[in-house]
């Protein structure tokens, strides 16, 4: 079935050789090297339009911050139907890059800033674990994300949510966010699952991208959202690549046994609503 597809969490630059614990892992896929090697990604997987963010925690460490988000600029100067995400970083040590990054972040086909808790040892997204320094950081992102009305990606792993309840219990200002993975692991989608449905109970404005999830995930959270008003609304596609591969994800929607009009929203109208515009 022909149907418009919008990924909204796909990666640009060389992951390479980086060790993970003790593991050398490496991505799925052929890695997106530059803009033309996204726009076939695109093309070939028949997507309409896409969110590209930087590949991170790469073995160069400064990768990410640096030369990806210029990849980044450059795919959407590029490519009609690409969108970006910038990486940014509140590490105390990477502002300096974060700064010069924000300065090109008001390009109007930069959608996102993203942030990813899982490189930020030892903070995490409870205040508690901050220092003055930190705080005033992310402040700052925070703050600039909302002047100028970005969307904030932000990573989830296994214990974020509960994290992240922490942070909402202090800042109630932070505007639009694609949780990116609804907490990735069985574990972690047990405990973001129904704090993100209170979330959508509460009104905040939040979203989550299927990207890299357990198979029963998306199945049950479309079984808690469709009972509040609005709440298939905040379901995106998305599909990490190329840490994942396309089909897998596209089966992940078409297989539930939903209307078509749901399908709808959460491959395409939903995020054309976000970001598309
Ligand atoms: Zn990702």
């Amino acid at each position: 079935m022909a149907r418009k597809i919008f990924d909204t969490h796909f990666h640009i630059g060389k992951w390479g050789k980086r060790k993970v614990f003790t593991c050398e892992v490496q991505p799925l896929l052929k890695e997106h090297e530059n803009y033309k090697d996204c726009e076939i990604y695109l093309q070939e997987n028949n997507i309409d339009k896409g969110i590209v963010v930087p590949t991170y925690l790469t073995e160069e460490p400064k990768a990410g911050l640096v030369d990806y988000n210029r990849l980044v600029l450059e795919a959407v100067d590029k490519v009609d139907n690409i969108y970006g995400g910038l990486w940014v970083s509140p590490m105390p040590a990477d502002m300096r890059y974060t700064e010069k990054i924000l300065a090109r972040a008001t390009h109007s086909k930069i959608k996102v800033l993203k942030m990813s808790v899982n490189a930020w040892g030892p903070y995490t997204y409870s205040p508690k674990s901050w220092d003055k320094t930190f705080r005033y950081n992310i402040e700052c992102i925070l703050e600039f994300s909302k002047q100028h009305n970005l969307v904030t990606q932000l990573h989830t792993g296994v214990s974020d949510s509960r994290a992240f309840s922490e942070f909402l219990c202090q800042y109630k200002w932070i505007g639009r966010v694609q949780f990116v993975h609804m907490g990735e692991t069985v574990e972690g989608v047990l405990e973001f699952v129904p704090r993100f449905v209170r979330w959508i109970k509460d009104n905040f404005d939040f979203y989550c991208d299927i990207a890299l999830v357990p198979g029963f995930a998306l199945g049950w959270i479309v079984s808690r959202l469709e009972k509040i008003e609005g709440g298939l609304n905040r379901v995106l596609f998305g599909t990490d690549a190329p840490w994942s591969s396309f089909l897998s994800h596209y089966w992940k929607v078409e297989s539930l046994d939903i209307d078509e009009s749901l399908k709808s929203k959460i491959f395409w109208d939903n995020a054309e609503k976000l970001y598309g515009k």
